[in-house]
């Protein structure tokens, strides 16, 4: 077996180069991580359903214009995606408050926000990706003014497009996070979507229950992470069960 060269390896994914110059492969790890690393576990099959889940959403954004890294799933952990040149910016988009929302401005979670809001967070680990205002991105140069206008409208057409997808599988969304990649090809720079859409960076609560589906339970202890990643995928039309257990399915609905 070949050893390809790791790139670079995160809390939850490591890349590698890939076999073409501009590609990568991401590997989803089964690792996950809360508050800034300080929290830690190994959830079993996490890393195959956010592989799954992530080629899902990236595909179907393709599909509705939304540019983003997704080449093709190359196995079960792992995806080819185009190399870009990461934008050093969390972008959060709010539909519902939650999470540091609720706690730094007070608000109850599950409180339905007038419109959706769209929050930036500088991505560094040793800051704790602290939030940014337009004045900080500008002034250090993070993100040019096109890109920043680029990031917003795309963010929000992507809030669009899975508000209604997953509203139809009964599922709110409540608020997720995107990176953003420069991608470079032939002389031509493009501002296009990248790393992962999975439970791990959005908030996906069950429509009529509240039962949250996503890594806050994880973050909060509360059990029943994998299988409610598994219960997306699932909705999703990712996997089907059967009487042997979950069983992935392709896009068409056969076995894979
Ligand atoms: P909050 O700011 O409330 O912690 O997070 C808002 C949304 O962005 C949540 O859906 C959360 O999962 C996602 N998010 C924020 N920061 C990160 C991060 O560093 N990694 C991942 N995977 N998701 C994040």
């Amino acid at each position: 077996m070949t050893r390809r060269r790791m790139i670079y390896e995160g809390k939850a994914k490591i890349l590698y180069e890939g076999p073409e110059p501009g590609t990568l492969v991401q590997y989803f790890k089964d690792d996950a991580t809360a508050f800034n690393a300080e929290k830690k576990a190994v959830l079993d099959g996490k890393g195959v359903l956010n592989n799954r889940i992530s080629e899902f959403m990236m595909t179907r954004l393709a599909g509705v214009g939304i540019p983003n890294h997704f080449i093709k799933r190359l196995n079960m952990r792992e995806q080819l995606i185009k190399k870009v040149e990461i934008i050093p910016l969390e972008v959060i988009v709010r539909n519902v408050a939650a999470g540091t929302m609720s706690k730094r401005l007070g608000v109850e979670e599950g409180t339905q926000l007038p419109r959706a809001i769209v929050e930036f967070c500088l991505k560094n680990d040793e800051l704790g990706d602290p939030l940014v205002s337009e004045e900080h991105i500008a002034a250090f140069n993070w993100a040019s003014p096109q890109e920043m206008d680029e990031l917003i409208a795309l963010s929000l057409r992507v809030n669009d497009f899975m508000s209604g997808l997953f509203a139809g599988v009964g599922i709110k969304l409540v608020d997720f996070k995107l990176e953003f990649g420069r991608h470079f090809e032939n002389d031509v720079q493009r501002t296009i979507l990248a790393d992962e859409i999975s439970p791990d960076s959005c908030r996906l609560w069950d429509l009529e229950t509240n039962e949250k589906l996503d890594k806050d339970r994880f973050r909060r202890d509360l059990g029943g992470v994998t299988e409610a990643y598994a219960e997306v995928a699932r909705r999703l039309g990712i996997i089907k069960e059967s009487a042997q257990g979950a069983e992935i399915v392709s896009f068409n609905g056969a076995p894979k």
